[in-house]
Parts: C-alpha cells; structure tokens; sequence
C-alpha cells in the first residue's frame, strides 16, 4: 500500500458509518442522522456504489477517512488507526503514515483558539451576508463559487468595520487583544481589523487546525492589494504549510496549482488531491512529505510570474530528488479561468494528459529563444542552465548534457566543460582542455603560408577585399596585418605602397607562379579564408595557452579558459 487512499480504499464506508450509528435502507442508499447539526429527521447519506457520505443540511461530505475526522472528531492519527484495524492491517506496518504530535505552548493554544474561533466566525458572516450583502454575492456569483465549496473550503467573509465589528465578537470569545494582534486578526496598533470586506480563506496546519487566513478583496475598484495573508507566527511558517495539504495529502498524486482559487475549481471536477503553495522556498519538512508522493504535477499560470515560480520550485525539486512533470497550459488562463469556462473539465483533462518531464521544461525555458548556430547564446545559456541545475544528481546532469547535445548538434564533452565552468572543479577541466591543445601544439604550424597566400590572392584580384572581415583574422605577426592594409589603402585610396610591402610582393609572388594555388574565385578565396581563420585560432589558443602558464590570477585564468574553449568550440562547428 503506498498511500493512506489506499486504506481508505480497503474498507467499506457503510461498515465504518454503522460503526457510530445506525443506518437504514433508503434506495440504493443508507441515511442516517447527522450528529453535527441539530438532526430530527435523517439527513446523512451513505453511498455504498460511490463510498462517499453526504449530510445535505451541513453540505458536507467525503470518504470514510472524512467522515471519521469530521463527523467523529477524531484527530489524523486516531482516524488513520481506525481504518486500518478495520481493513485488519497491522498498524505498526504504517507508523510513517502517523503525525508526530506536537506539543502547543500556551501562546500558541492561544493563537490557534482565536484562529479557529475567527474562522468560524467568518464561515457564519459569509453564510449571512450572501444573503443580504450585494458586494459579497455579487462576487460569489462572479466565482462561480456553490455553498458546497464554501463548507468544504470553509470559506469565510471578514466584513468591513461598519458592517460588523468581528473583533468585539472574538473578544467576547474571551480572546485576548495582544492575542488577536499575534494572529493577524487585528492591525499591529490594535485599532482596525486585520482583514476588512474580504473573502477569506483560512489556511489549514496537516493536523487540520486553522493556522493563518488569506483575504481576497471583494470589490475590485478598491485601492487595495487583491490578497493579504496573515503574518507569520508561532503557528504560522509559510514555508511549512501547503494550502489543502491536510485534504489532498491522503492520494497518491498530487497537481500544485497557483492559487487557492484554482484549489477550489479544481475540486467542483472532483480532484481532491490539488494543492497550492504559499511561496516558493519549500521547508525541509515539507520536501520530506512531497517525497512521500508518488508523482506531483506542477501546474502554475502560463504567464511570466508563473513560469518564473515554475522554475524557482522545478529548482528546489531537482536539489531534493523529487519526482514531478509540468502540465503544459496551453489556453494562457489559470486554472479557475479554465474550468469555469465551457467544457472546462475536457481542457483540464486534456493538460492533464500532456506532461512535461522537469529536464525537459528548464531545457526549454534557457533554449527557448537560443538558436542552433548562435553560438555565443548557447554558451551563455548552457552556463546560467548549469547554476540554475546546481544539482548533485549524476543522472540529472547527464540527461540535460545528452538532450542539449542532441538539440544543439555539439559535442557532449564540450556540453560538459560549459556545465562544469561554474564549479570549482576548474582545475580539471582546465587540464582536460590541455589535453586537446597538447595534441594541438605537435602540429607546429610555424608557417604562415595560408596568410601569405591569402594577401597574394587579394593582390592577383582586389575584389576580394570586400569578402574579407579583418576582424576574424588573428595575424600570425603584425606586419601581415600591416601588408593588408596597406594593399587595400592601395586600391581603395590610391595610396602608395609602403617598401615593406612592395619587398612583401616581390618575394612571396613567385613562390605562387601556378594559377592554382592562388584563390581564383568567390568560392576557393572564402575557402582560403577559412583555412586561414583556422590557422589564426590555433595560434590563438597557443598564445593563450602561454598566457595561462604565466597568469596565477584565478578570474585570469577562469576568463582565458572561456576563450580557449570558444575557440575550440568554433574549430569543432566547422566539421
Ligand atoms: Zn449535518
């Protein structure tokens, strides 16, 4: 069994309810009861073909793990215990599905009373005020929001001080000010309250204890941030909680949304097992849970923010090894949008079917605008990839280099050496790099017969001063790069000669007699040019081999490896 549904799977709801109560046959279903609201007549269902409850006063139902926690009030651990002694397992075989119970201080019982108190206090405004408040059901409306996501998500509505003071009834609730402020429902001077004409969304602990609140302002034209979330406290960490971690936390699979809105959608198609995250640094805590799922699918908002948050947790999963693909949102909506709108479920269904492995999406999000012969943006690109991966896993690693080398048609080894140059392992790459240029330096091309060759070429014909960029040319000596110019001032400015380059003429001209060896078109100059260029980035990587030998500067030495492995990349485009 890999997950607490699938305990909850192995028993039989009606065998589970009858356990606390008495059942009677009503159709295909058993109704009972209801001990949680003032029931005469029976209004709780159990649907024995479905496995579900339902109370159709309170609007409440679910599983039988549900049913115990919120119709028995038994805490997580008491219920998981529960349903495993009744499927017969044995309940030491599943420890790790148990909560290590926590020990509250004084303040935190404190705060975590007046969080539960204002919550029910919210969920009793939100039920009234739908009522008679335009704003409130206006909104609700416009959110497409029904009373049974409301009582699940126990949706809640801070009104404004005029409507209603909500921290004289938390008072009378014998909470205590200092209290009220540590909890985020009063403002830090005392004065106002914290959240003011709100729809608010308590956020729930695993222990489902109400620990913070979003608030979501109910009229737009307000000058107003759209969501204010408790400050941290005591019980409070926002990197610790997950919002409908405590419902979702039972499946298997999990689907992390961006908002708790989308939470909610979700749950009117019937997925229970979707979460949000209240930011993206993640605690060790709750890596540890993730770990526990078999598979998580991230599915943020197709907009910058969400592609920005993507990668921030895609980071976080890969340094922790947890496995999880991206859907890949193709309507630019978010969630709610989406499944609110006509055949919402099917869109959904449809993202739901196309996942992306986590290599893959950060291989396209530094890829995306790079292309194949760009060879200065993939460079960059496969650098800032390697401190963005920044990931201990050999097989990671190996995969991005694999899938980067087939897309970019470059070498692996040179892949490698980009990935490595954030890492202090420097020193090895660097004599990996030596390696080639050892094997390099034994050619010894001393001559500079290709330069030579290429400025007689340019004296036989001037045309071809216009094909050539002096730039790319790095000069065996200085004086060539002096020849050049001088024979393109010639024809170009009719200047003179200089003497050095008539003796230049004079002397190389003959060992060029037959027409062949000399460039005789556009093609076989381009080709010379070429030749030469290699021959210039030889030399290039020899100097700077000197150099490297001489410099003990690390930033030095870090900046000419840059150099040497460019050129060796350029050498390597060319076969
Ligand atoms: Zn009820």
């Amino acid at each position: 069994m890999k997950s607490i549904n699938d305990i909850v799977k192995k028993v039989d709801i009606v065998n589970i309810v009858s356990s606390f109560a008495t059942l009677n046959k009503s159709g295909t279903s058993f109704k009972t009861t209801c001990n949680v609201h003032l029931d005469s007549s029976p209004s709780l269902f159990v649907n024995p073909k479905k496995q579900i409850y339902k109370c159709f006063v309170c609007d409440h139902g679910g599983d039988a793990l549900d049913y115990l926690m919120w119709s028995q009030k038994f805490d997580w651990n008491q219920a998981i215990e529960f349903l495993l002694k009744a499927s017969g397992e044995e309940v030491d075989n599943y420890r790790h599905f148990f909560h290590n119970k926590r020990e509250y201080s004084e303040l935190e019982k404190k705060l975590l009373k007046a969080s539960s108190d204002a919550s029910d206090l919210f969920n009793y405004f939100l039920n009234i005020f739908i009522e008679e408040d335009n704003d409130i059901l206006e909104f609700i409306k416009k959110r497409k929001l029904t009373k049974e996501q409301i009582n699940q998500f126990k949706l809640g509505y801070a009104p404004s001080l005029e409507e209603k003071n909500y921290i004289e009834q938390l008072e009378k609730k014998s909470n205590e000010k200092s209290v009220l402020i540590n909890a985020s429902l009063l403002n830090e001077n005392g004065t106002r309250p914290f959240f003011n004409k709100r729809l608010v969304f308590p956020i729930f602990d695993e222990e489902n204890n109400v620990v913070a609140f979003s608030g979501r302002k109910v009229l737009e034209n307000i000058e107003a941030p759209k969501y204010i979330n408790s400050k941290e406290s005591l019980i409070f960490k926002k990197s610790s909680i997950i919002y409908n971690y405590n419902n979702a936390k039972k499946y298997e699979d999990l689907i992390i949304v961006e908002g708790f809105m989308d939470v909610i959608s979700f749950s009117k198609i019937g997925f229970n097992n979707v979460v949000a995250l209240m930011g993206t640094s993640l605690s060790s805590e709750i890596i540890k849970k993730l770990k526990n799922h078999k598979e998580i699918l991230i599915f943020l908002d197709n907009d910058q923010a969400g592609i920005k948050a993507t990668l921030s947790i895609v980071k976080e999963f890969l340094k922790n090894g947890i496995n999880a693909f991206i859907l890949e949102n193709k309507y630019s909506k978010d969630a709610d949008q989406i499944i609110n709108e006509e055949n919402g479920q099917q869109k959904i269904l449809n993202i739901l079917s196309s996942k992306i492995k986590m290599v893959d999406y950060i291989i396209w999000c530094f890829f995306k605008d790079v292309s194949k012969n760009d060879y200065e943006n993939i460079k960059k690109s496969i650098i800032e990839l390697s401190y963005f991966v920044k990931t201990n896993d050999q097989f990671i690693k190996l995969e991005i280099i694999d899938k980067l080398s087939q897309k970019l048609e470059i070498d692996k080894k040179l892949i490698t050496s980009y990935f490595d140059l954030n890492l202090v392992k420097f020193k090895q790459i660097e004599n990996e790099v030596n390696v080639v240029n050892d094997s390099l330096s034994k050619k010894r091309f001393d001559n500079s017969l290709n330069t030579v060759k290429l400025l007689i070429s340019i004296w036989k014909n001037p045309s071809f001063i216009g094909l050539l960029n002096i730039d790319d040319i790095y000069w065996p000596e200085a004086k060539y790069k002096k020849i050049y110019k001088d024979i393109k001032n010639y024809f170009e400015s009719k200047q003179n000669l200089s003497k050095e380059t008539i003796i230049f003429l004079e002397n190389n001209q003959k060992k060029f007699s037959s027409k062949e060896s000399l460039a005789q078109n556009k093609a076989s100059f381009n080709e010379l040019v070429l030749r030469t260029k290699e021959e210039s980035n030889q030399r290039k990587l020899l100097d700077i081999n000197n150099l490297m030998k001489k410099t003990s500067n690390d930033i030095q030495r870090k900046e000419l490896l840059k150099t040497k492995l460019d050129l060796l990349s350029k050498r390597k485009d060319k076969k």
